[in-house]
């Protein structure tokens, strides 16, 4: 199954797509997930995309077309894959398109997880994430006896620069206005699925699972 998970930061693209990836055995590819680890180990295209990530704006179509011809061409994604946070932009999604077909495969489903902006500045300010284990909690959501601790491994858990607030207004500006049409590209292509993400990690995931039938 060849998926993309569509939707405003913080609305639990990440989260879903690490339980689809269990559920349906395929891999999860996460464009921000790559630029991060490209960041921490100092790679060519870290060093160009560290500042734009922690400033809010997004990195250029041709890396990140580049990048994803790279990844979708291995046979890692031969079996399918569930995309997240790819395509951002509607040159972005024009490319995915063409790449596919030049992979003689197809797109059988964009999920479009939906949530307002209020839910999505209180999750961001309130997430973090493992340094060891890379596991997503929010802080709003779970008690946790030390906030600075993971508790599924102990590791340091830490705030993304880029959920920072004046750095998450940002975020959701540049979504508005540059990631937000991609919506209507799958629309007219009937590909979109509307789900509602406001709720429970379980419950969001069981719709999800409904919707592509495997429930
Ligand atoms: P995410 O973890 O998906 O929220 O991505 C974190 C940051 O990485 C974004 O705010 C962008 O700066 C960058 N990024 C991730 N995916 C893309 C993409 N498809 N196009 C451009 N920038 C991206």
């Amino acid at each position: 199954m060849r998926l993309v998970l569509f939707g405003p930061p913080g609305v639990g693209k990440g989260t879903q797509a690490k339980l689809l990836a269990v559920e349906l055995g395929i891999p999860h590819i996460s464009t921000g997930d790559m630029l991060r680890e490209a960041v921490r180990t100092g790679t060519e295209l870290g060093l160009k995309a560290k500042a734009v990530i922690d400033s809010g704006h997004l990195v250029s179509d041709d890396i990140m077309v580049g990048i994803m011809r790279e990844v979708l061409s291995s046979p890692r994604c031969d079996p399918g894959f569930i995309l997240d946070g790819f395509p951002r932009t509607v040159p972005q999604a024009e490319a995915l398109t063409a790449l596919l077909s030049d992979l003689q495969v197809c797109l059988d489903c964009v999920v479009n997880l939906r949530i307002s902006n209020e839910i999505v500045a209180g999750r961001l300010g309130s997430r973090r994430t493992c340094r060891k284990c890379a596991k997503i909690y929010s802080l709003a959501e779970t008690v946790i006896a030390d906030p600075a601790r993971c508790p599924n491994c102990g590791g340091e858990l830490y705030q993304r620069e880029d959920d920072r607030p004046e750095t998450v207004l940002r975020r959701l500006r540049v979504y508005a206005e540059s990631t937000a049409p991609v919506e209507e590209y799958y629309r007219k292509r009937a590909l979109l699925r509307d789900v509602d993400g406001s709720g429970t990690v379980k419950g969001v995931n069981g719709a999800i699972l409904a919707l592509l039938g495997r429930s």
